[in-house]
This record gives C-alpha cells, sequence and structure tokens, in this order.
C-alpha cells in the first residue's frame, strides 16, 4: 500500500479534527441541525459510482458538522460525559491506524503489552486486588455484563452447577440484590445474564444501599446470590457503604459487584478514597475510561479479582479454566473474540497524567462540582437537593415547571448544557461535571448561564446571590 494512499486523506481528516477540537470551547453547545437535515446535506441514495477517499471525507466532516453536539464542552454537565485529553485522542487515532486485532495476545505483543500495563495500573490505581483480570470492552454496560456473568459462574459452581458447561436450563435459581438506585445498565445486564432484574432492597434519601434492607432479604433464603453496589449514584453521586454491604453479603456467600462507572474513580484520589473504603472486598466492579478519565469512546473496563472466573465465564474456550500462572488471553476477559486496543488510549492518558495527575482530575472535577452548587444555592429561587459529595449536583426552582423550563432554556442559549430529570419526586436539572476542562472560569460562566435563564424563563431580571 502506498504511503500516498493515505497521505491526502488523513490530511483531510486532520484539518477537519483540529477545526472541531479548536471550535468546542465556544460554539453553542447543543447541535443546529437534525437528523434529517444531516442525512440530506449527506445525499441519501447509495451512488453506484465509488468517489475518492479525500472526498468522502470532506463531505462527511461538513455535512456532519452542524449536527454535532460538543460533547466535550467544559461547559458540558449533561448525563456523564467525558472530554478527550490530547494524548489519549492521538492514541486512538494510532489504534485505527495500527489496526491489530487485539483479541489475542501472541500475534499483537505489542497491543498486548500496552494494555497488560495499562491494566496493572488501574488496579494500582485504585487499590484493587493487582491479581484481577481486566477486560477493556466498549463501556460500564458491559463491564456490567462481564462481571455477572463470572458472578453467575461462580455462586452457581458453589452450588454444584456448572452453567459454562450446562447453561442456565434447570440451574439452582439465583438471587440478584441491588439498592433502589440501582443503574438501568445494571438491569440491563442482568437481563442479558439471565439474571432478571434485580430485586431492590432499599436506600437512603441519597440513594445508597439500605445495608439492613440486604442482610434482610439475604436472609430470607439460602443459595445463589449477586449483590450489585454501586460507586457514584447518576443523581446523588453517593456512594454505597462498601465495607458495611459487603461484609453482609460475603457473610451470606453472595458475590458483590460495584458499578461505579464514574464513581470508581475516587479510588484514584488520596483525598477522596474514602468514599469507596472498604471496595477492594468486592468481587468484581465496573467503570469507564470515556467518563471521569477523559478518553474518547469508547472505553469500558471491566475487572474481576478472581481471574479464572471471569476466564471460564467469557473465554472462547468452552468450559475452560486456564492454569493458574498462564497469561490470560485479551478475549479471556471481554465478551468479545476481535476487538480494537482499547486500553492504548486508557495508558497514554495514564502515562500523560501520571499518578498525581489523575488524582488532581478527580479532585478538580469534585471541586468544581461543589462551585457549581455554592454558585447555585446562593441564588434567589433556586435550590440543590443532593448531598454534593461527588461530581453531581442536582438543582431545581420552585416548581417543576419552572425546573424543565430552565433546562431548555438554558441548552437553547447554549453556553452550558445539563440534563432535565426526576429525582425523588421533583423535576431537576441535573448537572454532571466530567470533563478535565471544567474550572473555575467555566464555573463562574455556568453559574451566570443559569441565572439568565432563569432570569428569562420567569421574565424577572437576573437574579444574583440571595447577600
Ligand atoms: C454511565 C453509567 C453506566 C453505563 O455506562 P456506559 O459506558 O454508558 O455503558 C452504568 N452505571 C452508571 C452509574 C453510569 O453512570
Amino acid at each position: 500500500m502506498p504511503e500516498n494512499e493515505y497521505a491526502e486523506v488523513m490530511r483531510v481528516a486532520e484539518r477537519h479534527a483540529r477545526e472541531w477540537l479548536a471550535s468546542i470551547a465556544e460554539r453553542p453547545i447543543a447541535a443546529r441541525a437534525g437528523v434529517d437535515e444531516v442525512k440530506d446535506a449527506l445525499g441519501r441514495e447509495l451512488a453506484d459510482e465509488g468517489q475518492d477517499a479525500a472526498a468522502v471525507i470532506e463531505r462527511l466532516a461538513t455535512a456532519i458538522e452542524p449536527g454535532l453536539i460538543a460533547m466535550a464542552s467544559p461547559r458540558f454537565y449533561g448525563f456523564v460525559i467525558g472530554g478527550t485529553y490530547p494524548a489519549a485522542l492521538a492514541a486512538d487515532w494510532l489504534v485505527s491506524a495500527w489496526d491489530q486485532n487485539t483479541g489475542s495476545r501472541t500475534p499483537t505483543p505489542g497491543a498486548a503489552a500496552v494494555e497488560e500495563l495499562a491494566a496493572a495500573w488501574l488496579l494500582d490505581l485504585l487499590g484493587l486486588p493487582e491479581r484481577s483480570g481486566v477486560g477493556f470492552v466498549t463501556g460500564a454496560t458491559m463491564a456490567n455484563f462481564s462481571g455477572l456473568l463470572a458472578a453467575r459462574g461462580s455462586v452457581l459452581r458453589s452450588a454444584g452447577w456448572d452453567v459454562e458447561r450446562d447453561g442456565l436450563q434447570g440451574a439452582p435459581r439465583i438471587r440478584f440484590l441491588a439498592g433502589d438506585a440501582v443503574h438501568s445498565s445494571v438491569v440491563v445486564a442482568g437481563r442479558m445474564a439471565g439474571l432478571g432484574p434485580p430485586r431492590t432492597v432499599g436506600a437512603d434519601a441519597q440513594g445508597s444501599i439500605d445495608v439492613d434492607g440486604l442482610a434482610a432479604a439475604l436472609g430470607e433464603h439460602d443459595g445463589p446470590a449477586i449483590v450489585a453496589l454501586q460507586a457514584g449514584d447518576v443523581h446523588s453521586g453517593a456512594f454505597d457503604d462498601f465495607a458495611g454491604a459487603i461484609a453482609v453479603a460475603h457473610e451470606a456467600g453472595a458475590w458483590v459487584h460495584v458499578d461505579g462507572a464514574f464513581g470508581l474513580w475516587a479510588g484514584a484520589s488520596p483525598s477522596l478514597r474514602r468514599l469507596v473504603a472498604g471496595y477492594e472486598a468486592a468481587d468484581s466492579w465496573a467503570t469507564d475510561a470515556h467518563k471521569t478519565l477523559n478518553v474518547p469512546y469508547d472505553s469500558g473496563v471491566a475487572i474481576v479479582a478472581d481471574e479464572r472466573a471471569m476466564a471460564a465465564a467469557l473465554a472462547i474456550h468452552a468450559a475452560y479454566l486456564p492454569e493458574v500462572g498462564a497469561a490470560a488471553e485479551p478475549y479471556d476477559h471481554t465478551p468479545e473474540l476481535s476487538r480494537r486496543a482499547r486500553g492504548i488510549p486508557v495508558w497514554a492518558t495514564l502515562r500523560a497524567l501520571g499518578r498525581h495527575g489523575v488524582a488532581e482530575l478527580v479532585d478538580g472535577l469534585v471541586a468544581s462540582a461543589r462551585g457549581l452548587a455554592e454558585g447555585f444555592a446562593a441564588t434567589r429561587g433556586l435550590e440543590v437537593l443532593n448531598e454534593v459529595v461527588f461530581t453531581q449536583v442536582c438543582v431545581a426552582a420552585e416548581d417543576d415547571a419552572l425546573t424543565l423550563a430552565l433546562a431548555d432554556r438554558l441548552r437553547e442559549d447554549g453556553v452550558a448544557w445539563a440534563s432535565p430529570s426526576r429525582w425523588r419526586g421533583r423535576a431537576i436539572v441535573r448537572f454532571s461535571v466530567s470533563n478535565r476542562g471544567t474550572d473555575a472560569a467555566a464555573v463562574e460562566r455556568t453559574i451566570s448561564a443559569v441565572r439568565s435563564a432563569l432570569a428569562a424563563v420567569r421574565g424577572a431580571p437576573v437574579p444574583s446571590s440571595t447577600e
């Protein structure tokens, strides 16, 4: 393949990428064009004849641009969405250029080496058991699924049933339990794993699992059980009481899985580690690098303390238990066989930041969330509804209609973007601080954008602080 076959089209792609990246901080956040307009601009019919690659990319980038949302803006607070570090983005481009199928270790030693280091660094950084199996999956949904599959095999094995050999039909019933604030992706993962939705056992006002409720539910029956805990509730940011809940669950012989899509990163900060105290005693964990770590999509991480249980559930060989000490294959740790080398952008980000840089990143997000909460609390007519322990801030105006109007107006104004939602019976606007660029200046601009939007929906002068 001649070098120049790629040269021109890569230059076009790079120019558009740079223009996009340069525009993110100041462009209005919401997309200007809808799906139909973008389709029209692209042309809807499949052409009979081909077209030059550079022209294709030029057309693609030009037509899609009005339909792009500035999710990587420092003032984008919707869902839980990270931005992108330069090292992560550049590494991700190279992953595509290198095009290694990272399913098996032997043919791709370079990719395997980088991913194995990234995996070891993650365990070290998060303080999780160093012999855990780590899988680089698309996101926390697949990481939850991977953890639940390992859990399912393990608890059934203890009950004398080999699910990897005999399947689920006729197997002993598995009790699947979680707190009331369990994330919908754990529900989906449970459905895919044949466990059904979790039975919920209660939660406190912030969404942390009710440990007494868990103990009572576990005490009702004997037999295989899986408990899903949570590090970081999407609304409040609350963390479960890991030490308490894990002790109760392990006492009953249950497997404990932790969904920490964004909250697991508290473990990488010395000042926030208390939020996850005791979580290292769980059996499996799920997190996203595309959220808090600011790696581009898609980048989830599945972690299972008993690497053999992970391989038994996920390895391509049926009913396979690798020998102790044998190097695991990447496909032993993910539901896929073929996949891109997702661990490489993770490695590049961890190397660019270092241990201290990751801690500063997480601490900075939390500081900005507190800054937003203070600004909102000091605004007449706004109320912060959650205890801001991590990166999530839920705010409400006097009534639901006004709150929803505020969310719409904020997005129309284009300076900041947050998710309308419902929490504890009230309409809220939820701010998730997950972007590395959300600094004090971004917080200030966001607070004034919210005050202007509030004034606009009320038809009143801009409210300043309550003082
Ligand atoms: C985002 C999120 C998930 C799902 O993660 P994906 O990467 O979107 O699959 C699961 N749990 C929690 C708490 C989340 O915030």
